[in-house]
């Protein structure tokens, strides 16, 4: 099978005319859509947490270890590309899916613009070793792990 050719700066165009490839190259790997969230009752507020989902793997360039079937395994795991993504307005504020529906420029430290991952880690975008498993923590002690480093 052969890889469809990829448009120069496809980063800066519109969804709809980004190829399968080009979407998929949009993510940047941060992992911080991994983490779990929660949701202020009155308010409506988001809260990052450091608690990540069981099936995230450090490391790994592509960091989930059932992408095929990760909405089967974890029903609040998104497929973005087919949710109505203008209703993320929760997703991390660095994601480049949600820059680019609010039709913003990618971060100059994104590995499209820097040519590589070194500047996003400079950048401290990644979610590697600051995390701690759902697995090891009790889901009504969420609150206790609220992170400021990842906004909504
Ligand atoms: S937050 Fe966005 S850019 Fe980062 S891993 Fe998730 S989908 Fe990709
Ligand atoms: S199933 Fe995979 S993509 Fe979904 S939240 Fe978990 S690690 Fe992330």
């Amino acid at each position: 099978m052969t890889e469809s050719a990829i448009t120069e700066k496809f980063w800066e165009l519109p969804f709809s005319d980004l190829s399968y490839h080009e979407w998929e190259l949009l993510c940047d790997g941060c992992g911080r859509c991994c983490l779990k969230k929660l949701e202020d009752d009155d308010s409506g507020e988001v809260h990052y947490t450091r608690v990540i989902c069981k099936y995230f793997v450090e490391q790994q360039p592509l960091h989930c270890s059932c992408y095929n079937e990760r909405t089967v395994l974890v029903p609040q795991c998104l497929d973005v590309k087919k949710s109505d993504i203008a209703s993320l307005s929760w997703m991390p504020d660095t994601c480049a899916y949600r820059l680019r529906q609010e039709e913003k420029p990618l971060f100059s430290w994104h590995p499209l613009i820097s040519g590589s991952g070194a500047a996003m880690a400079d950048a401290g975008i990644s979610v590697n070793g600051k995390t701690v498993s759902e697995e090891f923590v009790y889901p009504d002690g969420y609150e206790e792990h609220i992170i400021r480093w990842v906004g909504a």
